[in-house]
């Protein structure tokens, strides 16, 4: 592993942050300047960290390695984080034991005080934190600062839901009895989280857990870790008290592993990939942990003959490239009735053709990097079998002149089914277009899927839109809507998208156990 290339504390940035792109200058000297300019309003803020976060402790892997964290736009190395394994992994979860005997008896009202508190810091550096998302994600600006309003939005919601854990009293049948339900916090949790959305899927685990009275260690992806350390140390100048949240990263499935054995963990909550929410879910049969799964989707978006041609092209194109088609709720399979078909195609494709491809920092740009070359290549074997296989390409297709993880937006028509794109997750700016005849077709190719998690559809005939968003088997379903995730929904999958929701109130109960209290001999005097 790379040794530390700055020794200075909490900020170390690698020197060239970021280099000149040689073959696009322009470019280049907009991120140049971009990048420079916020850099060092955050290392002002305390916001750039680069160690990890261990019973209120910054603290380096105990080997001191490190593993490198890279702009997906240049490629550039922004900083390294420690690499960490099961050894820091179990001190986390010491840490958070520890913290959680305090923690879950402080008053539901100064959880809330100090959830709230967390929520006006990340408000009050939302520009900063939209450019620590931009910077090691890739979206682009308007749209991580986006992120940052939607991802605070998790923490003041259940700031507010923390007041309102209430129990129950059972009318009892025995007359010198008297019972009641109380709610109590699962205990210390593991979260694990992806890159795509690097604050939204920790706020939305982590502020239900603390809310609840619970302590987290939390494991980002490797590959967006910074934002999730900032919002760590925006939790620590709320007052959220040490060891209550610990970030950990590193070896992940070392990580993993120590979060599934320890018996002091009791609940593992994971943003990911269906393979690896799976291992887990395995995994936490060791310990009988409470588990919650948001995994891989295959949406179907379908736009039927009687939609309003407009919201149709303006929904999918939401509900497809938002993250430049990078989230498990993208429209995976846009599926559109033949009589609008053609119709459909062609204004869809010329609003496709507006969208901007470029660095997340310059202005207008609508759709960034892919997150690395692996998922580059995915999306081009994707596209590979689907037109080898008769499905025709209307727009892209191909890599974008930017070069490095750049790829164009793409419309293909004529996609059947069978193909991969049809049945697997893209995660990529391709709109994959599919023909249908009848609303019973549409259903049973929208249903013909192992995932469950989001599916959009786009009518003007009030009881179609009823009939069809009930025989969905979906969790969550937009109507003439693509852009439907908010923290005052549930939202999660059915089949194998996952297990339970996450944000409204129902986000709380994964964080709860339930326990029945029964008092006798409550007659006699
Ligand atoms: P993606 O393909 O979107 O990166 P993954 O499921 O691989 O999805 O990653 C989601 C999160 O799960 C990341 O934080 C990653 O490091 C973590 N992860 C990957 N493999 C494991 C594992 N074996 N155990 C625990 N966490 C893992």
């Amino acid at each position: 592993m790379a040794a530390r290339m700055l020794a200075a504390r909490p900020f170390k940035l690698v020197s060239h942050l970021p280099s000149m792109h040689a073959s696009t200058p322009l470019f280049a000297r907009q991120i140049s300047m971009d990048a420079k300019g916020f850099a060092s309003r955050l290392v002002d803020a305390g916001l750039l960290r680069s160690q990890a976060l261990i019973g209120g402790k910054w603290s380096d892997a105990y080997d001191g390695n490190t593993i490198k964290v890279h702009n997906p736009a240049t490629g550039d190395v922004i900083t390294t984080v420690p690499c960490m394994g099961q050894n820091e992994t179990n001190d986390a979860i010491s840490a958070a034991s520890e913290a959680f005997s305090s923690w879950s008896k402080v008053t539901n009202v100064e959880r809330s005080k100090c959830l709230r508190k967390w929520y006006d810091l990340l408000i009050s550096h939302k520009e900063e934190l939209g450019q620590l998302i931009t910077l090691e994600q890739g979206k682009p600006l308007q749209e991580a600062m986006g992120e940052v309003t939607y991802g605070a939005g998790f923490i003041e919601f259940f700031a507010e839901e923390a007041k309102r854990v209430y129990g129950d009293i059972i009318p009892s049948p025995l007359a010198d009895r008297r019972m009641l339900v109380l709610k109590q916090p699962v205990g210390v949790v593991g979260a694990i989280t992806p890159w795509n959305f690097p604050l939204a899927m920790i706020t939305r685990k982590v502020g239900p857990a603390l809310a609840c009275g619970c302590t987290v260690v939390i494991k980002p992806s490797e590959l967006t870790p910074l934002t999730a350390l900032a919002a760590a140390e925006l939790a620590l100048q709320a007052g959220i008290p040490p060891g209550v949240m610990n970030v950990v990263m590193g070896n992940a499935s070392a990580i993993g592993d120590a979060l599934l054995a320890s018996p002091q963990v009791r609940k593992i909550t994971f943003t990911g990939s269906t393979a690896v929410g799976k291992k887990l879910m395995a995994g936490a049969a060791g310990t009988v942990k409470k588990v919650s799964l948001e995994l891989g989707g295959n949406a179907p978006c379908i736009v039927f003959d009687d939609a309003d041609l407009d919201v149709a092209v303006k929904g999918t194109l939401g509900a497809k490239f938002r993250n430049t088609g990078q989230t498990c709720v993208c429209a995976n399979r846009i599926m559109v009735q033949e009589g609008i078909y053609e119709k459909f195609v062609d204004a869809f494709t010329k609003a496709v053709q507006k969208l901007q491809v470029g660095h997340g920092f310059s202005e207008g740009v609508a759709q960034g990097p892919l997150i690395n070359e692996a998922a580059v290549q995915k999306v081009e074997s994707f596209v590979k079998d689907a037109t080898s296989k008769g499905a025709k390409v209307v727009l892209g297709a191909k890599r974008h002149s930017l070069g490095m993880t750049f790829y164009e937006p793409t419309v293909l028509s004529d996609v059947k089914s069978d193909m991969i794109i049809a049945r697997d997750e893209i995660f990529g700016p391709v709109a994959s277009v599919l023909r249908f005849k009848t609303e019973d077709e549409a259903l049973r190719m929208a249903n013909d899927t192992n995932a469950g998690l989001a599916a959009y559809i786009f009518t003007n005939n009030v009881q179609r839109s009823w009939r069809v968003a009930e025989a969905l088997e979906y969790g969550l379903v937009g109507v003439n809507e693509g852009l439907i995730s908010t923290e005052v929904a549930p939202f999660g999958g059915v089949k194998q998208s996952g297990l339970g929701r996450e944000g409204s109130k129902y986000g709380m109960d994964e964080y709860l156990e339930v326990k029945y209290v029964c008092l006798g001999n409550m007659s006699s005097k």
